[in-house]
């Protein structure tokens, strides 16, 4: 997975004509750390786990990136991922480098007692390289504001009162106003400004997704709110279909019922699979990586791809997508809307000071708008793709921040 990561800095790098020097020094991560988690279960026998941080770059502030609690987890995938988030938080332009982490359990297996376990033990090993000021995590696949705020208070056991140290946490507990539905507001921004490009409006157009946690559920319900029709959604469990547009809303309350879209009645059911190739206008994959691997890529549909996943698309996926004409709006913009509130939540814990919803999400409407434009801009400067351009966009602001606070014997060729 590292190895894509760096494919697409690299095209874009070969696009600047970046020097191996400054490839290496941005490429490097800053740490890496591994911990060992051992817990006795509520089953009365001993689990042991791994924990993971991968802090990239810090280039721009202090580093940032989600916490994801799944069996594959490991140093590879967060190192992947962190490199990501450095080049997201520069496309959006929010003060912060880049890091992730989590640990390589199974939640869905796991008693709420010992993830309670889990979180806390992984905070008490890592307590002495995250902090308010070093590196802030944040909600990934399945973690989520209650395990934020049990972060929080582990944390500030050691540190004294620091709800600074994690966002995503729940309201009461120092949260943002529209931190959860951030990621899916994003994607339903970038998705406007496509449409907007292509002379389209939401009424126009039919729209797949890919996984409905909080990525998909939100971007679905957003998407919906403005007039697409969301004809097919899938998950881990299944798909449901309806060409007359699913009630996203129906769909939302049943999988917080039954944990998943199947049996859903208000649509029919398909092999989850298939709802990548979904004959739509616009597809969201917003699961897990790789969900787009070559193999699919002649048979996909549609015309527009916003990638509210990390890593859907394989590159040779993206390059037959490109030579096809597909618009794909890619990862470190389509899904930047979180870390964008995140950072917005992080700056009124630091001033103890709440904005109310309205601020947050015109906020957050603009910065996204404003990403969209300047990758839009780099891609039309440089005659390339919106992922080429976004690295590209992203490559120049983390470099002359990295060059800036050293002396290196180079020149940046931008
Ligand atoms: P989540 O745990 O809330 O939801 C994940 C969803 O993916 C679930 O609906 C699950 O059923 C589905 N899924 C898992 N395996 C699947 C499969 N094989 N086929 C179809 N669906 C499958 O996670 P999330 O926070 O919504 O994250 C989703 C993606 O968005 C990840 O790539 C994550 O890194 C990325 N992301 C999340 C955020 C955020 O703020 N949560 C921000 C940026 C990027």
């Amino acid at each position: 997975m590292l190895a894509e990561s760096h494919f697409y800095f690299n095209k874009a790098a070969d696009v600047l004509g970046l020097p191996e020097k400054v490839r290496t020094i941005l490429l490097t991560p800053y740490r890496s750390v591994k911990v060992d988690i051992a817990i006795e279960g509520t089953d009365g026998e001993l689990h042991s786990y791994e924990g993971y941080r991968v802090q990239h770059n810090t280039a721009r502030g202090p580093m940032k990136g989600g916490l994801r609690f799944h069996p594959e987890m490991d140093e590879d995938h967060a190192g992947a991922l962190a490199n990501l988030m450095t080049w997201k938080t520069a496309v959006v332009d929010v003060p912060f480098g880049g890091a992730k982490g989590g640990i390589n359990c199974d939640p869905h297996e796991l008693s709420k007692k010992d993830l309670h376990a889990i979180t806390t033990v992984f905070v008490e090993r890592m307590k002495d390289v995250i902090g308010p000021t070093t590196d802030i995590p944040a909600p990934d696949v399945n973690t989520n504001a209650e395990i934020m705020g049990w972060i929080m208070h582990e944390y500030s056991k050691y540190a004294g009162f620091s709800p600074a140290i994690v966002t995503g946490k729940p309201l009461d507990l120092f949260g943002s106003e529209g931190r959860a539905a951030a990621t899916g507001r994003g994607v339903m921004d970038v998705l406007a400004s496509a449409l907007e490009e292509k002379g389209k409006g939401f009424s126009d157009v039919t729209v797949a997704v890919q996984g409905f946690g909080n990525v998909g559920s939100n971007a679905a319900l957003l998407i919906a709110e403005r007039g697409a029709k969301i004809v097919a959604v899938a998950d881990h469990t299944g798909g449901v279909a309806n060409e007359d547009g699913l009630n996203v809303t129906d769909l939302a309350e049943w999988v917080a019922k039954h944990r998943g879209v199947k049996g859903f009645p208000g649509g029919d059911a398909f092999d989850g699979s298939e709802v990548i190739t979904w004959d739509v206008d616009v597809l969201v994959p917003a699961a897990l990586e790789n969900a787009i691997p070559e193999g699919n890529a002649n048979d996909i549909k549609a015309s527009i791809i916003v990638e509210g996943a990390n890593a859907p698309t394989t590159p040779e996926a993206d390059k037959t997508l490109v030579d096809r004409g597909v618009l794909i709006v890619p990862d470190i913009l389509a899904n930047a809307g979180g870390v964008t509130v995140s950072y917005f939540e992080w700056a009124q814990n630091i001033q103890q000071f709440r904005w109310d919803e309205e601020r947050v999400n015109l906020e957050l409407d603009k910065k996204m708008k404003l990403a969209y434009q300047a990758v839009r801009e780099t891609a039309d400067e440089y005659n390339i793709d919106l992922r080429t351009a976004a690295f590209v966009l992203a490559i120049r602001r983390v470099g002359r921040a990295a060059l800036s606070r050293v002396h290196i014997e180079t020149e940046l060729p931008f």
